[in-house]
């Protein structure tokens, strides 16, 4: 993601905390209050410019959505977004994913969303590769039992990591594609970077993999 020095996001982010949650770690445990309701809540790890939580938040009005995403430059753009859209049943978080059980307590969260993460190609910099483990272990202290991962990559090598490091971790993998737009999967939400990547012609990665821990 180019990242553009956007100086005014700051100020636009804190006008706006009914959208992007300003101190996310004093609502720990009280997601579904402030959502106002009991519905499942489900978040998306790496949100970028926010396309997929809107749209998916506008089709599943049941569904409570959270996007998190570290840089301000890029989730001002998801903030845009969420204001035309006025829907009431979204929010973002400007902070990082290694931070997760600060913001979430156990169980709160029903499915965590991967779309198209950073590939983090070198070796040493597996630890930051968002299937890695340690984040697995995250998502895990926050997820309901037998709560699913849903991943979607154009990237083949980050798609083998990750079916490996689930696989490791004990996930089962459930609706493997590995040409999703050639498949019978049915309302899919494309995300920016899909869209990006599939008009190029490249195919897309999906698996939903889930915890084993009922
Ligand atoms: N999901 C979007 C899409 O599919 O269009 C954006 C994909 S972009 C390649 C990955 C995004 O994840 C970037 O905006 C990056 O800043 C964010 N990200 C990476 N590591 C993160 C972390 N540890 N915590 C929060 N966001 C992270």
């Amino acid at each position: 993601m180019r990242l553009r020095n956007k100086p005014w996001a700051s100020e636009r982010i804190s006008d706006h905390p009914q959208y992007v949650v300003a101190e996310p770690q004093e609502i720990k445990g009280q997601w579904n209050k402030e959502f106002g309701n009991d519905n499942p809540i489900h978040i998306e790890v790496g949100t970028g410019k926010g396309q997929f939580v809107t749209e998916m938040a506008r089709a599943n009005p049941d569904v409570n959505y959270i996007g998190i995403e570290l840089y301000e430059s890029v989730i001002v753009t998801a903030l845009d977004r969420l204001i035309e859209a006025g829907l009431p049943n979204v929010k973002l978080l400007n902070v990082d994913a290694k931070n997760l059980t600060e913001y979430f307590a156990s169980e709160e969260v029903s499915r965590v969303y991967l779309n198209f993460s950073d590939p983090w190609p070198k070796n040493r910099h597996e630890k930051r590769r968002l299937t890695y483990k340690d984040f697995l272990k995250l998502y895990e202290d926050v997820l309901i039992k037998g709560g699913e991962i849903h991943f979607k990559t154009d990237n083949q090598d980050l798609f083998e990591y990750s079916l490996k490091s689930f696989s490791w971790y004990g996930l089962h993998l459930n609706f493997l594609s590995l040409d999703l737009h050639k498949s019978d999967f049915e309302g899919n939400i494309m995300t920016e970077y899909e869209e990006k990547f599939s008009a190029k012609g490249q195919r897309i990665y999906r698996v939903e993999a889930q915890y084993q821990n009922q």
